[in-house]
């Protein structure tokens, strides 16, 4: 179990959305945001319940006019889960959001100008519980006389990181904007340090994470299409989660934020920071041994999973024997494929010998019925009692020996994977 950073922690929620720790030791939190209009009620209503049944604990909207904020009041009640009012230059937005019910404000102190507004933003919050999530902008310092000397100070302290002056400018404006909410007694604040620029992204949170003690919302920012973006998201996130540092995130797409959520769970789910929930599948990538479409089996074995199966049972999909036993070892349920056909076990147990076609469905079945056996207490996840043994190439799996003796063992006639 990795050791995390400790941390203030907050609270955000009711009775009616449910209450969610953030910090502390409460789990890693994941978020998103919705992508379409707030003032769209209908549609932002179907969307936060989307993201919500993928997996995102909090949801956060944006709230740029005040048709935005009025339909905040007919959302929340048709919602289930902590709506965060995202707001960037209008101080009057948040205190609408706070009025209409918005259980946690984004704030960039620095975007509005005129103290006494933030001042007003952190009062209404305090009156009613609510937490603040600030976030760190180069473009909005706020001056203060001493600003030079904090910077030279930090300047010293950074002068060997290549991102040094901008870190001296974000610990500087993040003491600044610290020090408004001090003097309000204010501090169930989240605090985040989001660039496109996974490398400044690590250093950011690590310097922050040193000096302050309030949770951290990671992420980067405008990361890009989930194909790119998902390695600029992870690689910083993992980096950082893996280090013990980080108490909520959010990966930002180009794309459906289910996607977000999706690849935010995986990675909680890999670094063991997260309870899985649903299978944990594998797969072989495939090689010239292939004799059977896998990759289209793998993706329908994968959605049809995800539909159908609660428990994290572990289920390896692979290509041929050479190396799949060895590599499912510890699956669950395994299915092993030959020249047009798969064996399936489950706990290390022979249970069928299928044709290709039927794979999916016998795969599923034994799916069903293996989480119906965990339910009922008869057998345990992970729980492999019988040593897999490979299947016969020859026989069981189709190969042939005349195309072993041949040398054509792995030839697969008619075959198209993946449009290679
Ligand atoms: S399991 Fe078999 S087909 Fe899949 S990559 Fe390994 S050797 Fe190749």
């Amino acid at each position: 179990m990795l050791q995390r950073r400790k941390t203030r922690q907050l609270t955000l929620g009711d009775d009616a959305h449910g209450y969610v720790r953030i910090g502390g030791d409460a789990p890693i939190v994941v978020q998103t945001m919705t992508s379409g209009y707030t003032h769209d009620v209908d549609g932002c209503v179907a969307e936060i319940n989307r993201l919500a049944a993928a997996g995102a604990e909090v949801v956060r909207v944006a709230v740029p006019e005040r048709k935005d904020t009025a339909a905040l009041k007919e959302i929340l009640p048709q919602v289930r889960v902590p709506i965060v009012a995202d707001v960037h230059f209008h101080f009057q937005r948040a205190l609408e959001a706070i009025e209409a019910g918005g259980h946690k404000i984004r704030l960039n102190p620095g975007n509005i100008q005129d103290r006494k507004q933030v001042e007003q933003v952190i009062d209404a919050c305090k009156e009613r519980g609510l937490p603040i999530r600030i976030g760190v902008n180069e473009g909005s310092i706020i001056e203060r006389k001493d600003k030079q000397k904090r910077l030279k100070e930090l300047g010293g302290v950074f002068s060997n990181n290549k991102h040094g002056h901008f870190l001296a400018i974000m610990i500087t404006k993040l003491e600044e904007y610290l020090d408004i909410f001090d003097g309000r007694d204010f501090h169930d604040i989240a605090i985040s340090a989001k660039s496109p620029d996974p490398d400044l992204v690590i250093d950011a949170y690590t310097e922050i994470s040193k000096r302050f003690d309030y949770p951290l919302h990671l992420g980067v920012t405008h990361a890009g299409p989930r194909e790119t973006g998902t390695i600029r998201s992870v690689v910083p996130l993992g980096h950082l989660l893996a280090s013990g540092v980080g108490d909520t995130i959010r990966i930002s797409y180009a794309n459906d934020p289910v996607y977000e959520v999706e690849d935010a769970l995986e990675l909680l789910y890999c670094l063991c920071l997260r309870e899985r929930k649903g299978v944990d599948l594998i797969a072989c990538p495939t090689c010239g041994r292939i004799q059977v479409d896998l990759f289209t089996l793998v993706q329908e074995v994968r959605r049809k999973l995800a539909e159908e199966i609660e428990l994290p049972i572990k289920v390896a999909v692979m290509g041929c024997i050479v190396n799949g036993p060895g590599e499912a070892e510890g699956a669950d349920v395994a299915i092993f494929a030959g020249d047009r056909r798969g064996i399936i076990y489950v706990q290390g147990e022979k249970v069928a010998n299928v044709p290709e076609a039927e794979i999916l469905d016998a795969l599923l079945a034994e799916c069903r019925g293996f989480e119906a056996r965990v339910r009922s207490g008869e057998v345990q996840l992970g729980q492999k009692t019988v040593a897999i043994a490979p299947p016969d190439p020859i026989g069981e799996l189709g190969s042939g020996a005349e195309k072993i003796a041949a040398g054509e063992g792995d030839k697969v006639t008619g075959l198209t994977v993946g449009g290679r």
